[in-house]
């Protein structure tokens, strides 16, 4: 039996996991469920999938996950250090879904406890991703990618001949938003509707703006060893390629699946090994042809906002994590347009100088200062409007 946590298990990965989970009861063994705020579905899920602890981040919604398990011998907690005495309790797989910097604490304290890491969260790898292969190597621990792309540059790296790679590509759908003109109007309701994927809302807006590829492009730099200039995206609206590796001699190999976060996850899980995902067969006749385009930099900034906070390093991802998190949080609560989501995060990264970042207090520290500054001016920018 292999023991399972999951950080974020009320979100999108995190269902499609405890879906997945279900599908396995002779493999799998659910410890730690933690979610943010939802108890009646964490608490719902826990009793479903037999989990021992289930744990909610918000301790305002404690009573209601403590009443919802009465009696049924799964444990209750609330609170940031109950998710961190969840995770210090070794599992052999903990899948990393909170949304968000979020994710960093909790993911560390798995690494700590020796759990192999099932990665999602790839914003933690934005923000620490030296720290976080740093504590990987000291304890020992695998942190095997879930996000797509980096699940299918993962099967397809050749590890033991990292000099015979000349470099990778990300695809990227190209958003909702790849054949639209004028972006200025774009409602929440219209970004959060993604063509072929079906994500929590954050990243969903992220994948309109092409910041989502950002964040990928600096996660790829932190889970595979190569430079930042061997890193390419190309845009591929039909996400069945998701990563092609290039190597020196010509041969390019490329992942390819549905786009459907089943298959990274079940591969994530069941790794070295393989097991059985409700994902239906690929059919390339169906699908006819397969199609790429270059990324328009000019309608979409945010990429290389991205590449450049990379290329600048220090805490300047931290930035542009912080930055992006607290503006599109503002634009779903409808206080900024589609436009000024990069807008603002190339101004909070022009306003911060970066500097070196050496431990973890430095993370949190450059994240809460971007923040600030980005609330700032999203205030400001709400006055200018008014
Ligand atoms: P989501 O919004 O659907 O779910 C987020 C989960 O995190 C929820 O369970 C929520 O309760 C929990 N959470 C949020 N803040 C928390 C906190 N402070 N403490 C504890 N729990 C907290 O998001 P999602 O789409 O499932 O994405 C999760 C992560 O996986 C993101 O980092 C995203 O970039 C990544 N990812 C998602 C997909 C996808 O298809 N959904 C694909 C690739 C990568
Ligand atoms: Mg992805």
């Amino acid at each position: 039996m292999s023991r399972i946590s999951i950080l974020g298990a009320t979100g999108s990965i995190g269902k499609s996991a405890l879906a997945l989970i279900a599908e396995h009861p002779e493999r799998f063994q659910v410890e730690a469920l933690v979610a943010q705020s939802n108890a009646a579905l964490l608490a719902e899920q826990a009793i479903n999938a037999k989990a021992k602890i289930a744990v909610i981040a918000d301790e305002a919604h404690f009573s209601v996950l403590q009443s919802a398990l009465a009696g049924t011998g799964i444990e209750a907690a609330a609170g940031e250090s109950a998710i961190a005495e969840a995770m210090a309790r070794k599992a052999d797989c903990v899948i990393s879904a909170i949304v968000g910097a979020a994710g960093l604490k909790p993911t560390l304290a798995a690494i700590k406890a020796g759990s192999t890491i099932a990665l999602a969260n790839k914003e933690c790898l934005v923000c620490a991703g030296d720290l976080l292969q740093q504590e990987a190597e000291r304890h020992g621990v695998k942190i095997l990618p879930v996000d797509s792309e980096h699940n299918a540059l993962f099967q397809v790296f050749d590890a033991k001949a990292p000099q015979a790679i000349e470099k990778i590509t990300l695809t990227a759908s190209g958003g909702p938003f790849l054949h639209t003109q004028n972006l200025s109007a774009i409602t929440p309701e219209q970004a959060v509707k993604h063509p072929n994927w079906q994500m929590g809302a954050k990243i969903s807006v992220d994948s309109a703006t092409l910041m989502n590829k950002g964040l990928e492009v600096i996660e790829a730099f932190y889970l595979f060893p190569v430079k930042r200039e061997q890193i390419e995206v190309v845009i591929h609206p039909e996400s069945i390629i998701h990563g092609l590796v290039h190597y020196v001699d010509g041969s390019v190999l490329a992942g390819l699946s549905h786009p459907n976060m089943m298959t990274p996850i079940a591969y994530a899980l069941a790794y070295p090994q393989r097991i059985s995902a409700p994902v239906k067969n690929l059919d390339l006749a169906a699908i006819g042809k397969l199609t790429f385009l270059e990324v328009d930099h000019a309608k979409f900034p945010a990429l290389q906002l991205a590449y450049d906070a990379l290329k600048t390093g220090g805490t300047a991802t931290i930035t542009l994590n912080a930055a992006n998190e607290i503006a599109v949080q503002a634009f779903l609560e409808k206080r900024i347009g589609f436009l000024d989501i990069t807008k603002i995060v190339a101004e909070t990264l022009a306003s911060i100088p970066s500097h070196a970042v050496s431990c973890l207090e430095d993370v949190f520290a450059a994240d809460a200062a971007a923040r600030a500054l980005t609330l700032n001016l999203i205030g400001k920018n709400n006055g200018m409007a008014a």
